[in-house]
This record gives C-alpha cells, sequence and structure tokens, in this order.
C-alpha cells in the first residue's frame, strides 16, 4: 500500500494532469480518506488555479517545494 509521502509525491503531477486514469483514482480515494492530504491538496488547488490564469499552466516550483515541506511535517513515512 502507498504511503502518504508517495500521494504527495504525485500531487503536483494530478494536478499538471500528467497522470494516467488508475495513478487519478488512486489519488481521489486517498484524499478521501486521507485529511492533511486533501488539505494538502485543496491548498495547492487553490494556488494552482490562481496561477494558472494566464501566468503558467505548470505548477510553480515554490509550490511544489511548499507542498513536499508540509508533507514532510505533516505525513507519517512508516
Ligand atoms: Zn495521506
Amino acid at each position: 500500500m502507498k504511503k502518504c509521502k508517495d500521494f504527495c509525491d504525485r500531487l503536483s503531477d494530478y494536478l499538471d494532469k500528467e497522470l494516467g486514469e488508475n495513478e487519478c483514482i488512486l489519488i481521489e480515494e486517498h484524499l478521501d480518506n486521507c485529511g492533511p492530504c486533501s488539505l494538502i491538496f485543496e491548498g495547492l488547488k487553490t494556488t494552482v488555479l490562481v496561477c494558472s490564469k494566464g501566468i503558467s499552466d505548470e505548477v510553480p516550483e515554490e509550490v511544489r517545494a511548499r507542498l513536499k515541506q508540509f508533507l514532510r511535517n505533516n505525513c507519517r513515512t512508516d
């Protein structure tokens, strides 16, 4: 079974729509069942939506970095 950290690493790819359908479903299921990850995702999504309005259609590096930091602080790795 995958860990939060694995999902966290993929959230930005998910938002970039770089994942296949199966992986998207796995992530969506995890988000439904994991409070910390869903909070992260909501925050990231909002940021990405703002950023994508004309500036960039990719998740900014800064957001990725902040996401990883947040995950390190909040997700169990074991
Ligand atoms: Zn999680």
